[in-house]
């Protein structure tokens, strides 16, 4: 055994999970996911591969190609690492997991109608960081291995998802098509007033930086690159776009000190209060508190300190859990030189 992080079970002799295809159901009145994830590893592997999990129900593990099940073990939680799923391979290159989360996966908060702006539907959204999202799905959740992904998000048709990732289209739901899911969500699938969204993300990421929200989102164009999203709240999307409107200055002036910015899109997400971060820098689009509108653009000051970690974090990242600290420092340098140069603020009131 060769742990590569104090904070995960992830081992360096085991094969590297490359890629996650994740279909995702979301039952609002449980507020519960019922789940697959077919993992693709970098290599055929006969032995026991091991994951993080926390709070997770392992319904099955199953081989793609013949339909067989896999054994596999799950710990006790410790505390921290949460439970380890042991899957053993047979020399299998991929696998399927079928799942669900439960009330205490901790990457998830779900919210109920009176929680939210327009308080007439739910909201359900992610925090990952810093090691959360073994709570959504079975993964090596550590930086030290980055992950490609799909998901395919069925949901009430009066809601839309946004995910850190490319949209790819939202169109309805095929029956058959997650067959395998658990406790009947196969059959519900395809149900009458569900739709299905359906992202990619190409670029490798760690895992912290997995990211959705559900509920009845808007959005308005702030830049080339930028859309504001949030609650369909015509004053709170109104707000959004005044407060960040110079979001393109910010990100053509971290291209002019540090390379162009490789991530395509730069959206934000302005969620319900209860997000308990000011931002976080979930790749292409950073997900934000409401209480940074503060109506004198000064909410600006956040965006560029999650625009620093497109260089430093999402792109460069510290080797595992424990060194996360170098993580923050360079981007705090970085969002410093960012912003000094626009706002010609004394230096001290970055900080
Ligand atoms: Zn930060």
């Amino acid at each position: 055994m060769a742990p590569v992080d104090p904070h995960s079970y992830s081992d360096s002799t085991h094969p590297q999970v490359l890629h996650y295809s994740l279909s995702l159901f979301f039952h609002f009145p449980s507020t519960l996911i019922n789940a697959s994830a077919l993992l693709t590893l970098s290599t055929s592997y006969c032995g026991s591969i091991s994951l993080d999990t926390r709070s997770l129900i392992i319904h099955s593990v199953i081989d793609p190609i013949s339909y067989y099940l896999i054994p596999f073990s799950l710990s006790p939680p410790d505390p921290i690492k949460g439970s380890l799923l042991s899957i053993a391979l047979g020399g299998q290159s991929s696998f399927i997991v079928i799942y669900s989360t439960t009330a205490q996966s901790s990457a998830l908060q779900w919210l109920s109608p009176p929680q939210t702006f327009n308080q007439t539907h739910p909201f359900v959204y992610t925090q990952c960081h810093p090691i959360h999202a073994r709570s959504i799905f079975p993964s090596q959740d550590t930086p030290a291995f980055r992950i490609r992904y799909s998901a395919r998000l069925n949901i009430p048709q009066e809601l839309s998802a946004v995910m850190a990732a490319c949209h790819v289209e939202r169109r309805p739901p095929v029956a058959g098509e997650a067959k395998l899911l658990a406790g009947g969500f196969d059959l519900l699938w395809a149900d009458e007033g569900r739709v299905v969204e359906e992202f990619t993300m190409e670029h490798p990421i760690a895992p912290y930086l997995f990211a959705f929200a559900v509920g009845e989102i808007a959005f308005g164009e702030v830049g080339p690159r930028t859309r504001v999203y949030a609650e369909s709240v015509p004053s709170v999307l109104d707000a959004a776009a005044a407060e960040f409107a110079g979001t393109e200055d910010l990100i053509k002036q971290g291209e002019k000190l540090f390379g162009g910015y490789g991530w395509v899109r730069f959206d934000l997400l302005v969620l319900p209060p209860s997000f308990p971060y000011a931002g976080m820098e979930n790749p292409m689009m950073v997900f934000l508190t409401p209480t940074v509108i503060k109506g004198d653009s000064t909410g600006a000051h956040v965006v560029a300190h999650e625009l620093a970690h497109s260089w430093t974090g999402n792109l460069v990242t510290n080797k595992n859990n424990e060194h996360f600290w170098l993580n923050e420092v360079m981007s705090l340098m970085i969002f410093v030189t960012i912003v000094y140069p626009l706002f010609s603020r004394p230096l001290l009131l970055y900080l």
